[in-house]
């Protein structure tokens, strides 16, 4: 066991470092806020011209070939900037891992260098208004028509839908399958197709996430990732995991957490032992946490999928999430509440207060986290 970063690590941390003190300015950040995006071209490209989108890809497809260490220190420090990687995370660890590992070789050759390359953005389009945590209960139908398939039926929640160029959209291609989890096929779909319409729902935090709804969007044979009828079993549960350590916060805590200890030691007031042993319990708990984020990468290097451990870090980060932003409106009072100019720490608690809700339920709630674990971890029956 090594708990040592390499040399290579520690570069390419300080190089985001440098980086993100350059280009994530308060501006861009209050850009992203008041527009609710978690998305912004400019900045996307910047990080297409680092080459970082797709650093574990191989090269062939337009990847640096490093090790998910790499990627998870990447989330890290841009969440610890508070840079706009929504796109990032739909176009690579949600679409476009699941290309790598499950798609054929014209489409790997096809959307991957692009996707690298910036020039190419994807959202997942899994949940229905039916179909949320019990995701396997889809009903969007994709029907078969010569050589193409027709797509009818409705998505809700798609995070990125408006600035995406294409969707990883999971549909039910048998519905006579004997399970609900038989019978699921996934398509690349562009959003742009005739038929395919993308409304805005807009959530507490002031993000934005889409319903979209599908009248007969036609799209080729072509068009469907890895094998019909077992999406489900194969890809689904697969991009899930991705899913769920990739959206862990731990640089936002770490963020957090260092702020509020700056404010505490030039606060005018002695903060009483209360708010000091609070913050300390809540800084063990999230380098605990961030230990458990470089384990899961290093578990995905080993070729091994760490569901366990990938829905144990998610649950973890939005707990902790959601207590250190309440600590932090307390060690601040109403000062905590403000946004603008005016606001303390840059308006950082306002702004987890309010989207600590978005975290909350992404990627499945923390109910369905912990009955993974329970089931998966723990080898409990279901209830
Ligand atoms: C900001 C945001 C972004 C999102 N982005 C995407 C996206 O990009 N793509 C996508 O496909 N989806 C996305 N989603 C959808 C998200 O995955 C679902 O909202 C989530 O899985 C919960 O589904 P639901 O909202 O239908 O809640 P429900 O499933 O109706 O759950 C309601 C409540 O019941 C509890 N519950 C349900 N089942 C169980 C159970 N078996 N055991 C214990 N408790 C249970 C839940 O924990 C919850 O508290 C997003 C959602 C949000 C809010």
């Amino acid at each position: 066991m090594d708990f040592a970063f390499t040399p290579a690590h520690e570069r390419f941390r300080a190089e985001l470092q440098e980086f993100c003190r350059k280009e994530v300015t308060a501006d861009l950040f209050n850009e992203m806020k008041e527009a609710g995006e978690e998305h912004h071209p400019g900045f996307y490209r910047k990080l297409a011209e680092r080459g970082w989108i797709g650093l574990q890809w191989p090269r062939e497809y337009g990847g640096r070939a490093l090790d998910n260490l790499h990627t998870t220190i990447f989330f890290e420090e841009m969440e610890y900037a508070f840079a706009p990687v929504g796109r990032y995370r739909g176009s690579v660890v949600f679409v476009g891992q699941s290309i790598l590992a499950f798609g054929n070789e014209e489409q790997k050759r096809y959307f991957l260098p692009r996707i690298a390359r910036g020039e190419l953005t994807c959202c997942w389009l899994l949940s229905e208004p039916n179909a949320g945590s019990d995701a396997a209960a889809l009903q969007l139908r994709a029907g078969e028509e010569g050589d193409d398939y027709i797509l009818n039926g409705q998505k809700i929640f798609t995070s990125g839908a408006h600035a995406s160029d294409y969707g990883m959209v999971a549909a039910r291609t048998d519905p006579g399958a004997p399970t609900k989890y038989a019978g699921i096929s996934l398509f690349l779909v562009p959003m742009n197709s005739p038929g395919l319409t993308i409304r805005p729902l807009w959530t507490i935090g002031g993000w934005r996430v889409n319903q979209e709804f599908f009248d007969s969007v036609r799209v080729p044979r072509t068009a469907m990732l890895g094998e019909k009828n077992t999406g489900w079993q194969n890809i689904t549960r697969y991009t899930l995991n991705f899913e769920r350590a990739a959206i862990a916060k731990t640089g936002t805590l770490l963020r957090l957490s260092d702020e509020l200890t700056e404010y505490l030691k030039t606060a005018r007031y002695a903060a009483g032992d209360r708010m000091r042993h609070q913050l300390a319990a809540l800084r063990a708990e999230i380098i605990a946490c961030r230990w458990l984020g470089y384990k899961v990468a290093w578990l995905y290097d080993q070729g091994l999928t760490p569901t366990n451990e990938s829905s144990m870090i998610k649950a973890l980060t939005v707990d902790l999430l959601y207590r250190l932003a309440d600590l932090g409106s307390d060690i601040l009072g109403y000062a905590g509440l403000l946004r603008g100019p005016e606001a303390p720490l840059e308006g950082h608690v306002e702004f987890l207060l309010r989207s600590i809700w978005f975290h909350l339920v992404g990627g499945g709630t923390p109910d369905i986290q912990r009955n993974i674990i329970a089931q998966r971890g723990l080898g409990l029956p279901r209830e």
